[in-house]
């Protein structure tokens, strides 16, 4: 039976339909699955496939921190165009991974530059070239190593370097008066990390980032993470921060215990908990389990 016809027939005519009428003038409005929320002073997110993204719009122009995918990033593109008719002066990458460079290239000839920490561009160019996606790649023209200072009307915008973490390039970019700080994937809100060794991830570094992180901001700063396990959780405090540094050390002492038992990495991979953690789920525990128990056996 359709789900109409049901909730005629069996009368719950008023909420329910309602609701369901809602939700089906949403998906006419808004065909494709993205959001944008406002935070403050004219900072926003856009979620749809892939990790964050923030922006910020002001009358001398609009500056993107990361792009997703080559098919999302267009509708990220007009949604910014339609709030400011003002250029978009910068598109900043967090790291070069796929779901956060792979719309790099929606904005070429729209974006005047592209900035990334100077190892993301290694990454992005070395992935790439294995990939043979290089045609497909929109790379940073300007990269930073320890620190970056933009501005763009009234904000300022500041870009840190913390060392290896999630990547070896790992770039954090704050918006100094909305005081809002875009994490990108040093923060995965709830949700099992990716832990990317290939690209000289470390995670007992990726703690102390965390926790320069929580020092850089205030009680009243806005986080925006990279990815977050449930919708609407890809903002948040420094508590999270800190929620997830604890998470982290968890799982590099459950693997620093396994390893002095004597426990090989196929077998411990095989964990489906990490003694301690509760508030982390959802797929992909074996990736940080993988990562913790390399990092550790190659001390
Ligand atoms: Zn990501
Ligand atoms: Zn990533």
């Amino acid at each position: 039976m359709h789900r109409r016809s049901f909730l005629y027939h069996t009368g719950l005519f008023t909420g329910a339909s309602l609701l369901f009428q809602k939700s089906a003038l949403a998906t006419m409005l808004n065909p494709f699955d993205y959001k944008i929320r406002m935070l403050r002073n004219n900072v926003g997110i856009f979620t749809e496939r892939g990790g964050t993204i923030g922006f910020l719009l002001s009358p001398e122009g609009t500056l993107v921190i990361d792009a997703q995918f080559e098919d999302t990033a267009p509708h990220l593109i007009a949604e910014v165009q339609k709030r400011n008719t003002a250029p978009i002066k910068f598109l900043l990458n967090t790291h070069h991974h796929g779901d956060h460079t792979s719309g790099n290239i929606a904005f070429k000839g729209i974006a005047e530059h592209v900035v990334a920490h100077q190892n993301s561009l290694i990454n992005q160019k070395n992935v790439a070239e294995k990939a043979n996606k290089v045609d497909k790649q929109l790379y940073p023209d300007q990269t930073f190593d320890k620190d970056l200072k933009l501005k763009l009307g009234k904000e300022k915008i500041t870009g840190y370097y913390f060392g290896p973490g999630h990547t070896n390039g790992d770039a954090i970019y704050h918006f100094e008066d909305a005081n809002i700080m875009h994490v990108g994937d040093l923060m995965f809100n709830k949700r099992h990390p990716f832990v990317d060794r290939s690209a000289g991830a470390n995670m007992r570094s990726w703690i102390g980032d965390l926790e320069r992180l929580q020092k850089k901001g205030g009680k009243d700063t806005i986080y925006i993470f990279g990815h977050s396990l449930n919708e609407g959780e890809e903002t948040g405090s420094a508590e999270d921060l800190k929620k997830f540094a604890d998470y982290l050390d968890k799982v590099l002492q459950f693997a620093e215990t396994e390893f002095k038992k004597g426990v090989s990495k196929e077998d411990f991979i095989k964990n489906t908990s990490i003694p301690g953690v509760t508030e982390w789920s959802g797929q992909g525990i074996e990736r940080p389990l993988t990562a913790a128990y390399e990092e550790i056996s190659s001390k």
